[in-house]
C-alpha cells in the first residue's frame, strides 16, 4: 500500500475508535443513569406506601395500592408461599409481572420490555408478614435511549466526515514533496541532469531540511561532475599536443628520413621528447587520480636535519644554488616524510624551472614551524595568483612549455598540504621572484620533545 492511503486509512481508523469508545463510554453511562434514577424513584413509591398502610389500617388496602401505583406499572402483595395476596396494574400493562425476582430492587425485561421494580417487605391487612412489589415499565427511558442511539450513530457518522478529510490532505502534505522528490530523482536519472527541489523559503520543518540536503547533494555532484569533466578535457587536450607532435615527425621518417640522416636523428630526438613527456605527464595525472588511496602516516621528523638532506639531494641534481637557512634550534614536527619531501620537491622544482639565480631555503620556528622557499626569477603576476592551484593552469603556456611544465605540481601541492595539515601562501612580484610559504599547524609542532632535546 502507498505510504498516502496507509497514512490515510491509519490516521482514519484511529478516530473512529477513539469517537466509537467515546460514545459508547457516554451511552452506557447516560442509560445506567436513566435506569437507576427511575428505581430510586420507586424505592421512595415504595416507602412512602408502607407508612401510609401502617398508618390506614380502616381504609380497603387495595384502594392504598392503587393510589401508590406508578403510571404504567403495577403493584403487587406476595405472601410467603409467594401468591399473590393482591395486585393492582394500570391497564396498559398487558404482561404478567413474574412474583419471583432475584434482587431486592433494579430493572429487569419482561417479554420485550423493561421495568424497573423494588421489593419491600409489608404487614398485610390480616397480620401475615408480605412482599410488596411495586414496578413499573421503562418503555419512555428505553424510547428516549434509542434516540439517544440515532443521535450518537449519526455524530459519529458526521465527525468522521472532517477526519477523513483532514486525513487525506495530511497524507497528502507529508507525501507530496517525497513524491516530488521521487520525480526529480526520476527526471535526473532519465535525463542525466543535475536538477534542484523547488523548496518553499517560509516554512523551516524537516520536509525543507530534506529538500535543502538533497539539492546541496545535487551541487556537490554537479561540481564534482563538472570539475571530472573539465579535468578529463584538459587532460585529453595537453595529450594532444605531444601526440601531434610525434605524428608528424613519424610522417616527416615516413616521406624522407630513411634516406636523410639528419632529418631521422631529429624525428627520433623529437618523437623520444615528447613520449618522456608524456610519460612524465600521465606519471603526475595517475598521482592525482590515485591520490585519495593512501592516507598519511604522520610521524616525527627532525625539520632541520631534514631540510638538509633533501636539500643536498637537489644541490647533486642541479646545477643551481640551493641555499638553507635553519633559523631555530633543532625542532620536530609531526608529519608524513614521503608526502611532505615530494611537496617540497613540487615547490624546488618550481623555483628552479622559473628563476635563474640562487634559492634560498629557510626553516624557522616563529609562533609555529615553517619552511619558506624563496628564488629571484620571473615571479607571478598578481592576477595569476588565485589560479596557480588549478589543474593545467600555467602563467605563460609558452614560457611553461619550454621549461617543460603541465601546469600540474601546485595543484598536486595544494592536495599534499590539504592531507598533511598544512599552509601554503605564495607570495610573488613579477620579475623580482616568489616566496613560497609551508606553515605547520600549532597542533604538528611537537614542543615537549624541542624542550627535552635542548637539555641534553
Ligand atoms: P608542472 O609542475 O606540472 O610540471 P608547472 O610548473 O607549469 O607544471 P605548477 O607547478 O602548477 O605547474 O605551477 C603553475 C604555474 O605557476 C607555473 O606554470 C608558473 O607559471 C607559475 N609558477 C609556479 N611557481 C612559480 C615560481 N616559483 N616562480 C614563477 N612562477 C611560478
Ligand atoms: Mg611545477
Amino acid at each position: 500500500m502507498k505510504l498516502r492511503n496507509r497514512i490515510h486509512l491509519y490516521s482514519t481508523l484511529l478516530m473512529l475508535v477513539i469517537l466509537v469508545v467515546l460514545t459508547v463510554v457516554i451511552y452506557y453511562s447516560f442509560s445506567s443513569l436513566a435506569y437507576s434514577t427511575e428505581v430510586d424513584e420507586l424505592d421512595s413509591v415504595s416507602e412512602a406506601l408502607r407508612s401510609t398502610f401502617t398508618a390506614n389500617e380502616t381504609v380497603n388496602p387495595s384502594d392504598i395500592l392503587r393510589a401508590y401505583m406508578p403510571v404504567s406499572g403495577l403493584v403487587k402483595v406476595i405472601d410467603q408461599e409467594g401468591q399473590s395476596l393482591e395486585t393492582v396494574q394500570s391497564p396498559d400493562i398487558t404482561t404478567q409481572f413474574p412474583v419471583e425476582s432475584g434482587e431486592d430492587s433494579g430493572t429487569m425485561m419482561v417479554d420485550g420490555e423493561r421495568f424497573a421494580y423494588t421489593t419491600a417487605p409489608l404487614i398485610w391487612s390480616d397480620g401475615t408478614i408480605a412482599e410488596l412489589l411495586i414496578a413499573k415499565s421503562l418503555r419512555e427511558v428505553s424510547d428516549n435511549l434509542e434516540t439517544l442511539r440515532l443521535v450518537l450513530a449519526a455524530a459519529v457518522l458526521l465527525a468522521m466526515i472532517p477526519v477523513i478529510i483532514s486525513g487525506a490532505v495530511l497524507a497528502g502534505v507529508v507525501t507530496k514533496p517525497i513524491a516530488a522528490l521521487t520525480e526529480t530523482m526520476k527526471n535526473i536519472q532519465q535525463s542525466g541532469n543535475f536538477q534542484k527541489l523547488p523548496v518553499a523559503e517560509q516554512s523551516n520543518d524537516e520536509l525543507k531540511q530534506m529538500g535543502l540536503t538533497f539539492n546541496d547533494m545535487m551541487a556537490l555532484l554537479e561540481e564534482n561532475y563538472s570539475k571530472q569533466e573539465e579535468f578529463v578535457s584538459n587532460a585529453s587536450h595537453e595529450l594532444k599536443t605531444p601526440l601531434t607532435i610525434i605524428g608528424s615527425y613519424a610522417r616527416l621518417l615516413e616521406r624522407q628520413g630513411l634516406d636523410d640522416e639528419a632529418v631521422a636523428k631529429e624525428s627520433i630526438t623529437a618523437i623520444r621528447a615528447e613520449t618522456d613527456r608524456m610519460k612524465e605527464m600521465i606519471e603526475q595525472l595517475l598521482l592525482i587520480a590515485r591520490r585519495n588511496e593512501t592516507a598519511p602516516e604522520f610521524e616525527k621528523v627532525e625539520l632541520g636535519t631534514f631540510m638538509e638532506e633533501t636539500i643536498a639531494a637537489f644541490n647533486q641534481s642541479y646545477d643551481r644554488e640551493f641555499i638553507l637557512k635553519v633559523e631555530s634550534e633543532p625542532f620536530i614536527v609531526l608529519t608524513d616524510a614521503v608526502k611532505f619531501k615530494q611537496l617540497l620537491y613540487i615547490l624546488l622544482d618550481n623555483a628552479r624551472k622559473y628563476s635563474s639565480d640562487r634559492i634560498e631555503i629557510i626553516a624557522k620556528m616563529d609562533e609555529t614551524a615553517m619552511v619558506q622557499i624563496r628564488d629571484y626569477g620571473d615571479g607571478i603576476p598578481k592576477e595569476s595568483l588565485p589560479y596557480v592551484f588549478d589543474r593545467f593552469y600555467r602563467v605563460d603556456k609558452a614560457r611553461a612549455r619550454e621549461t617543460g611544465g603541465f601546469g600540474l605540481g601546485l595543484s598536486l601541492a595544494a592536495h599534499l598540504a590539504e592531507l598533511l595539515k598544512l599552509k601554503l601562501e605564495i607570495e610573488s612580484i613579477e620579475q623580482l621572484g616568489t616566496t613560497v610559504s609551508v606553515i605547520f599547524s600549532s597542533d604538528f609542532n611537537v614542543p615537549e620533545i624541542k624542550s627535552k632535546q635542548e637539555g641534553s
